[in-house]
């Protein structure tokens, strides 16, 4: 059976972006938030995403009527159908509002229903105590979701196969590609990529080189497309910081210390791009 009635928990930067990719395969897609200017804020960005889109020629104007046709507003958890063959969570990395969102859905939604969460650091099998632990699984699209190709699917320790290959078959419907991931702190994705970044901020605390010179590094030496000070600073410090912390506590491996200057710059409040300065200024 195919997936086609999806729930979105959260309006905010991937919910929008998975709403949109959503709607535009035809999906009925219900985006959720906790008020309506929240909900109406994220359409107004999926339109304008979608404009670039057309404006690119990846996409026409029947395309994007038809996808914001299918999508539909609901305020508050409580309020999702009972129906839906898929929820995907992606409100905020916080553990208890996650286990509290997925105890409301579990009291609407049917034995049937496949309960994925997008988190980036939080243990699948750990938010599935208590539910359907077959039907439930990590989807971690990439930001900004419409643009990126890669789709982590994170199999907890009871991840059915059914469940996964369904998950694997909406994943290639959305022209993406999936990877199959155990549940293991940071999956792939931060597991290697995090420590990067942190190594970067260690050779600038070490005075190995100034912050330009480590992405002019990495961006003409390794052919990456943003350097890893300017990768911090884009997603956030303040979010760097607590994976390297998941990782260091999920592994109990001092490698995975976060160095001291990026503890330093969250107590400052230099979270990158969103306060307007990190390793750059914006
Ligand atoms: P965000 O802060 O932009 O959006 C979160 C949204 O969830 C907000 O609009 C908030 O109102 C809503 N929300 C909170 N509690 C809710 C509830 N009870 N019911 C309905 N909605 C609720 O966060 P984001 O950056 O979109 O991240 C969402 C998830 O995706 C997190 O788990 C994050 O770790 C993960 N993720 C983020 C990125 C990224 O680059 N931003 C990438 C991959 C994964």
């Amino acid at each position: 059976m195919k997936i086609n009635n999806i729930a979105v928990i959260g309006a905010g930067t991937m919910g929008n972006g998975i709403a949109h990719v959503l709607s535009l395969i035809n999906k009925n897609t219900f985006l959720i938030d906790v008020d309506e200017q929240r909900i109406d804020k994220a359409l107004s960005v999926i339109s304008k995403n979608m404009d670039r889109q057309i404006t690119k020629g990846l996409i026409s104007d029947d395309d994007k009527r038809n996808a914001l046709n299918n999508i539909k507003k609901i305020v508050q958890v409580e309020n999702i159908p009972d129906d839906m063959d898929l929820i995907i969570e992606a409100a905020n990395e916080d553990k208890n509002i996650k286990r509290n969102i997925f105890d409301l859905v579990n009291k609407i939604v049917s034995d049937d229903t496949i309960l994925a969460t997008n988190t980036s650091s939080i243990s699948i099998t750990e938010l599935s105590r208590g539910l359907n632990q077959e039907k439930f699984i990590g989807m971690h699209f990439m930001n900004p979701v419409p643009v990126m190709k890669l789709v982590e699917i994170i199999r907890g320790y009871s991840t059915s196969d059914e469940t996964f290959e369904k998950i694997k078959n909406l994943v290639i419907e959305l022209d993406k590609t999936p990877v199959e991931v155990h549940d293991y702190p940071g999956f792939i994705s931060n597991r290697i990529i995090m420590p990067m970044i942190n190594e970067a901020i260690f050779s600038l605390y070490e005075g190995v080189a100034s912050a330009e010179d480590i992405d002019t590094v990495m961006k003409l030496g390794m052919n990456h497309p943003m350097g890893p000070l300017t990768l911090a600073d884009f997603i956030g410090l303040d979010v760097c910081l607590s994976i390297m912390n998941v990782l260091y506590e999920g592994f109990n491996d001092s490698k995975y210390r976060a160095c001291p200057l990026l503890k330093k710059m969250v107590a400052a409040g230099k979270l990158g791009r969103k306060s307007g300065e990190g390793f750059f200024k914006y």
